[in-house]
């Protein structure tokens, strides 16, 4: 490749396409697992796909990385041992390991190739790879949750590609029930879950699932994230028996820069637009 040219990931169920202008292919591998390609960009610094799904860019993985991990670590009254699935990228750990409380965090991918990339591509999202705190497993996650044992996690944040292929089976009874008996009573589950425009019945069938599990209580929270499928996702809390007490204090407080998540962020996104609150039952 040598002069610039468009980048698209097609999106079928919505029948859009979201392009990048890139410059060079920097990697590809082709793990047991999916193909990970690196492309350099003009404008979005370096771009991951897996198996051709866009992942993470330099420019915009701080929203995900963030909500996928600040609102449930700052809803659980004292989180110090949690386990990430999934997360290769590692982004997702380093915001976690900015919480001082925590004095454990697991991160636990089916494909250390994706590491490998990030460390070499975003290196910026690994600077926490070395800290005391953490651990990097490279396993199926869905055997690792089955075998955690019981009630020892306070936070289990799912950090996974879309439900197909090594994914699949993170979003199904079956693997939730593992998370529910790995969760200490006062746990919190949280799966990224997608797009609430286009995939509120893929939301609405996850959360099903996390009922027949045990989990009793769900809080869906939508944040912008330009890089996927139509520029709008959402993570899914779920927890045994009581509601989200949001620490907002600790947030408004929190001894950690953020580029996007604030206590005002978090308040605002626990709102729902009417649409998604209908669709979900909380209308
Ligand atoms: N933020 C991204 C998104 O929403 O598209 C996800 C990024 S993260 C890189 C997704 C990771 O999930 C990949 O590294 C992939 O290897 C991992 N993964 C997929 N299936 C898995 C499984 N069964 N167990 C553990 N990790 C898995």
């Amino acid at each position: 490749m040598t002069a610039p040219h468009w980048l698209y990931e097609n999106f079928e169920p919505a029948g859009s396409a979201i392009g990048y202008r890139v410059t060079r292919k920097l990697d590809e591998v082709q793990s047991p697992f999916q193909k990970i390609e690196v492309f350099e960009s003009t404008d979005w610094g370096n771009v991951m796909l897996i198996d051709g799904a866009m992942m993470v860019t330099t420019r915009d993985n701080f929203l995900y990385h963030e909500m996928v991990s600040h609102p449930a670590l700052f809803t659980h009254a004292d989180p110090k041992h949690v386990v990430i699935i999934g997360g290769g990228d590692c982004g997702t750990l380093r915001e976690v390991l900015r919480h001082p409380g925590v004095e454990k965090a697991v991160q636990c991918d089916i494909d250390e190739q994706v590491t490998r990339m990030s460390e070499k591509y975003f290196p910026e999202l690994c600077e926490s790879n070395g800290d005391a705190r953490a651990e990097l497993l490279f396993d199926d996650g869905i055997a690792y949750m089955k075998h955690c044992a019981p009630g020892s996690l306070d936070i289990v944040i799912v950090d996974s590609t879309d439900p197909v292929g090594p994914a699949e089976g993170l979003f199904n009874k079956s693997f939730f029930e593992s998370c529910f008996r790995a969760l200490k009573d006062d746990g919190i589950l949280v799966q990224q879950s997608e797009s609430p425009l286009v995939l509120l019945d893929l939301i609405k069938a996850m959360r099903a699932e996390m009922g027949k599990a045990g989990f009793s209580t769900f809080q869906t929270l939508p944040f912008p994230q330009p890089c996927y499928p139509t520029g709008w996702w959402s993570v899914t809390l779920a927890r045994k028996g009581q509601g989200f007490e949001f620490r907002e204090a600790d947030a408004a407080a929190k001894p950690f820069p953020t580029k996007y998540y604030t206590a005002d962020i978090h308040r605002a996104a626990q709102v729902l637009p009417p649409f998604v609150a209908e669709a979900l039952g909380e209308g």
